[in-house]
Parts: C-alpha cells; sequence; structure tokens
C-alpha cells in the first residue's frame, strides 16, 4: 500500500495503458478508460471545492449508467464514504438511507429525484443534490451533474489532470456503506474499508486460474474481455467483484437500463459479449426464452452468479446449451463479495457446491450457539473470516456486537464443508423448516423440485401446523407450455427424498417469484399467501 490504494492505481494505470479501450457502454454511450478517468478526476476536485473530505458520506441513487463509476472513484478517492442506495427503493426508503448515512452530498438520476424531491428539504445533514438525467427546470438547490463534468460523451474533452487523491488513505480507512438486501429484516450498512474493497482484485483472478494450476498448466494469458452487468452497481457483487475486476483487467462492460432478457440478447451479438451473469434468475432466463436461437450469443465464454440458492441443473445445462463456463460464489454484503468462487470443472464436478473458500479466505461451520465447530459434512452455521470482512454495520452497535467476533462474521446462512474444503449452502438459519423436530432445508428440496422437466421457478416455505410446528410447501412457476399436477410433482419429490420432506401442498403461479434488486426470492411475502389461503 504505497501511494494509492490497489483499486485507485489501476483506475490510473489502466487510463494510461488503455487509453481508448472502452471501460464503459450504455446505450449510445461509449466511455473509454482515458474518459472515465478524466470525469473521475474532474469531479474529485469539484467534491474538494465544495468542502468534501475524509469519512464524509457521499450517497448515489442510480441506475447502473456511466456516471456510476465516475462517482464511486471521484468520492472514495478524496477518503470520503460512498453510500450505493437501492435504486429500487420507494421516496421514504432512500429517506431512511439518506438520514441513517448522515450523506452531506447526494448524487441521484431523475427518476430517484421525482420520488425523493418533496423530502429533501427535510434531510438534516444534507447539503448538496446533483441530479443526472434530468428533464426540463431543475427543482430549488439541485445542480445538474452534466453541468460539473458533462454527459458521458463529452468526457473525453475534458483537460487532462491529475487525480486529486486523499494522500493519507491508509488500508483500515472507511471507504463505502452497502445495505444489505433486506431479504430477512431491514437493510442494515455495512461498513467497508479500502482494504475490503480491494479483496476481490486481489483473488479474483485466482478463481479462474485454479484449474489449470491444478493439473499443472499455466492459465492462458488474460484477454481484454466484455461483460454485460445486468445486477445493479449497489449490491456489492456487481461493485466490488465486477466493477473493480473490470479495471484491474481491462475489460470493458456494458450497463444496461433494466434487466429484460430479450435486450440482454440483442446486446450480447451486438457487443459480443464474453460474461455475464449475476445472479441464477439471469441465467434460468436467457436459457429458456424461446427466442434464444434466433440470436448468436457464441461469443459468451462464461456464465456466473452467486447471491442466491441456484440448482444444480443449471450447471451443466449452461455449459452445454451455450458452451459457456458455468461459475459460483457465496458472499454477503457484510462480505464485500466473494468469499468462495467455484468455476469451469470444480464446479461442474461438484455442482451442489458454492466452491472452496479463496485463498484469503477461512471458514468454519459452528453449532447454534456459536459455542463449538461442527465435523466435515455436518450441518451448522456459517462463519467467515478474511481481509473482505466489513468492520460492522454502521450506526448498530448491537447488530455489530451479534454478528461481528475477533474478525468473524456470522453469516446466519446453514452450510456445510466437505473434506476437501468446498462449502455447500443448505438454507437460511431463518428460513429453515423445522417439521415436528425434523430440519428440512429449503434448498434440497427446491433442487429436487427444478430438476422436474416442468419447474423452471420454485420455493419452499414452512406454512404453520398446529402439532407439527411448520410443514413444508411449495410455490411452483412452470416452463411456457408444460403441464404437472400437484400430485405430480409431489410423486416426483417422494420417490427421491425421505416422506416428510415433500410438500404438503404446492400453489401453481403464472409469473415468476417475486424477488428483490439482488435475486433473491422474498419468502416472507410467499408465506403470508398460504397464511392467509388457510385462515380463509
Ligand atoms: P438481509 O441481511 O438484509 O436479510 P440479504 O442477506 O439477502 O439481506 P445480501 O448481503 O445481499 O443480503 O445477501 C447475502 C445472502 O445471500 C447470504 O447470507 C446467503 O443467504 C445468500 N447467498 C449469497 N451467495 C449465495 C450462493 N452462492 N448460494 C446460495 N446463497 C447465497
Ligand atoms: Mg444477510
Amino acid at each position: 500500500w504505497k501511494g494509492a490504494p490497489p483499486h485507485l492505481a489501476f483506475l490510473i494505470q489502466a487510463s494510461r495503458a488503455y487509453g481508448d479501450r472502452l471501460f464503459t457502454i450504455h446505450e449510445d454511450e461509449r466511455v473509454t478508460f482515458e474518459a472515465n478517468f478524466r470525469a473521475v478526476a474532474h469531479l474529485a476536485t469539484k467534491l474538494r471545492a465544495m468542502g468534501v473530505g475524509k469519512g464524509d458520506r457521499v450517497a448515489l441513487a442510480m441506475r447502473n449508467t456511466p456516471e456510476w463509476p465516475v462517482i464511486f472513484f471521484a468520492a472514495v478517492s478524496i477518503g470520503a464514504i460512498l453510500v450505493p442506495l437501492n435504486a429500487w427503493w420507494t421516496g421514504g426508503e432512500l429517506d431512511y438511507g439518506l438520514r441513517d448515512s448522515g450523506s452531506k452530498i447526494l448524487f441521484v438520476d431523475g427518476e430517484r429525484l421525482a420520488r425523493l424531491q418533496k423530502r429533501l428539504g427535510g434531510l438534516p445533514d444534507l447539503q448538496r443534490t446533483i441530479v443526472s438525467r434530468w428533464e426540463g427546470a431543475l427543482p430549488e438547490g439541485v445542480d445538474r451533474l452534466e453541468e460539473l463534468i458533462g454527459a458521458p460523451n463529452d468526457w473525453a474533452g475534458l483537460p487532462d489532470i491529475a487525480l486529486p487523491a486523499e494522500p493519507t488513505l491508509a488500508p483500515e480507512d472507511d471507504a463505502t456503506i452497502f445495505y444489505t438486501s433486506g431479504t430477512t429484516g431491514s437493510p442494515k450498512g455495512a461498513l467497508g474499508t479500502h482494504r475490503n474493497l480491494c479483496t476481490n482484485i486481489m483473488s479474483g483472478g485466482y478463481a479462474a486460474a485454479r484449474s489449470f494450476l491444478r493439473r499443472g498448466e499455466m492459465p492462458p494469458e488474460p484477454q481484454p474481455r466484455t461483460g454485460l452487468m445486468v445486477i445493479p452497481l449497489f449490491h456489492v457483487t456487481a461493485c466490488s467483484a465486477s466493477l473493480m475486476g473490470t479495471v484491474a483487467a481491462g475489460n470493458t462492460v456494458v450497463f444496461m437500463r433494466k434487466w429484460d432478457p430479450v435486450q440482454a440478447m440483442e446486446i450480447i451479438q451486438r457487443e459480443k459479449v464474453n460474461l455475464t451473469g449475476g445472479v441464477p434468475t439471469i441465467a434460468w432466463q436467457l436459457l429458456e426464452h424461446p427466442d434464444r436461437h434466433k440470436y448468436d450469443l457464441s461469443s459468451l465464454e462464461a456464465i456466473a452468479y452467486g447471491g442466491a440458492p441456484s440448482a444444480p441443473e443449471l450447471v451443466k445445462r449452461i455449459y452445454t446449451e451455450f458452451g459457456a463456463l458455468p461459475g459460483n460464489g457465496w458472499g454477503m454484503t457484510e462480505t464485500m463479495a466473494t468469499v468462495t468462487s467455484h468455476s469451469s470443472e470444480d464446479y461442474l464436478n461438484r455442482p451442489t457446491s458454492a466452491g472452496p473458500p479463496v485463498p484469503v479466505a477461512d471458514l468454519k461451520i459452528m453449532d447454534a450457539d456459536g459455542a463449538r465447530e461442527m465435523p466435515s459434512g455436518e450441518v451448522g452455521e456459517l462463519w467467515a473470516k478474511g481481509p473482505m470482512i466489513v468492520k460492522g454495520y454502521w450506526n448498530k452497535p448491537e447488530a455489530t456486537a451479534e454478528c461481528f467476533r475477533d474478525g468473524w462474521v456470522r453469516t446466519g446462512d446453514l452450510a456445510k464443508l466437505d473434506e476437501e474444503g468446498f462449502l455447500y449452502i443448505v438454507d437460511r438459519a431463518k428460513d429453515m423448516i423445522i417439521r415436528g423436530g425434523e430440519n428440512i432445508y429449503s434448498s434440497e428440496v427446491e433442487d429436487v423440485l427444478y430438476a422436474h422437466p416442468a419447474v423452471t421457478d420454485c420455493a419452499l416455505i414452512g406454512i404453520p401446523h398446529k402439532t407439527l410446528g411448520e410443514e413444508p410447501a411449495a410455490v411452483v412457476h412452470l416452463a411456457p407450455g408444460m403441464y404437472a399436477t400437484e400430485a405430480e410433482l409431489q410423486a416426483w419429490v417422494r420417490e427421491r427424498l425421505a416422506i416428510f420432506k415433500t410438500p404438503v401442498a404446492i400453489r401453481f403461479v403464472s409469473e415468476t417469484l417475486p424477488r428483490n434488486a439482488n435475486g433473491k426470492i422474498l419468502k416472507k411475502d410467499l408465506k403470508a399467501l398460504f397464511v392467509e389461503e388457510a385462515a380463509a
């Protein structure tokens, strides 16, 4: 750590080494590494002039557009703490994020400013709001980003100035507050350092190389690649893993305004995209799309995902039907993304695993009290340790004390490790169903349902039972043109798993299941559906 943290060192050197190479593409906007760097340097200079300094919070509420990485790098380079807010949030939720983080500056796009406009005056810490992509007259007290640095296609014409990076930046300085997805409760801000942010850059390449190294071969020299980013940058997977990796490797990233499988296939064909993924649903929707064969998707080399359970079915199909390598990784907001990483042959051979830990991480499986470590092969709570684990939760000392101990984070996930250290996630502790004392892990039953040819989306949830406590029930979405009955699917599960794991009821829904921005099924909401139905 000398001079600049690795993510900034890569940003600076990439702009020199790959000046003309495209860094971001968004619709008809094309930004080279050099143009991106110029915009970062200019915005960082302007932020300094506004009095933003070390430790100040700068909020960012935008969809994925070229401005996002520019604002991100400008803020963290001058030592500010960047606070990405969930672009799916309502005005009230955005208000919560701004208050909770005590943000001084807000960068926002037009769509979200419209949601927030009425609340801006009531935010005690907010000093300035800067909007991009806003049509018409500006609301009182709001500035336009385009007036500060121009629009993305103008950035190449900005004068070449130095990045006014904060000279005292240290690895342990705070860099980001990312909010958890809010799948099991309300979102918590995870306070990450510059070191946390860099861990993915440092350990990312190894996962891809591992299969070669095991065979005693040197991995091929990396070539610049184009990735299609379909997951939002306000989650760690997209930002701390994909975006930082893109800068470090000199790759190109294509942003999509909003996920849509047809548009994604058009982009893959047009831009010759090599890498995509993010969450398992994306891969399913591409695979099962009826018009898939109309597009040339042959440039795809890898489809990697994480963040949510995925069916082993998917692994084989990505390989055989797209000719691409499947990849998986486990991580959480509290770990700034990747803790395990799974790809290539390793993944094809162990399709139910989320992979081994990256070399700098440690994993252990503990009993429910956190007192005893479980032997390999047995299920318990997953704990993780390493340079990617954040300091704790912003403003939440009790939750921090409960989840973070001696460098370890208690994950709330139930999992096991095999003899070779490969991780298998079986459920979230909060979602595990206990039927009369027998544990039922959702992923086991969901994987069996997914293996049925007619099922494309499903979730296992616990519904209340007077004497047993809970019973398993399933919500299923069938593939277009396919048919299956409740009894048929129950028989399918019964033939493959112990009888107590068979869903006592299966509901069919016409849409894919409701998910949050990070691809996670909202089981809380599904449960409410069943309970209401039972009460009616
Ligand atoms: P909240 O903590 O607010 O309830 P969340 O846990 O969904 O939300 P994230 O930090 O985005 O918020 O997600 C982390 C969780 O995602 C993990 O705890 C785990 O349950 C799940 N997850 C991540 N990667 C994988 C994976 N590869 N396989 C299965 N589950 C995964
Ligand atoms: Mg969580």
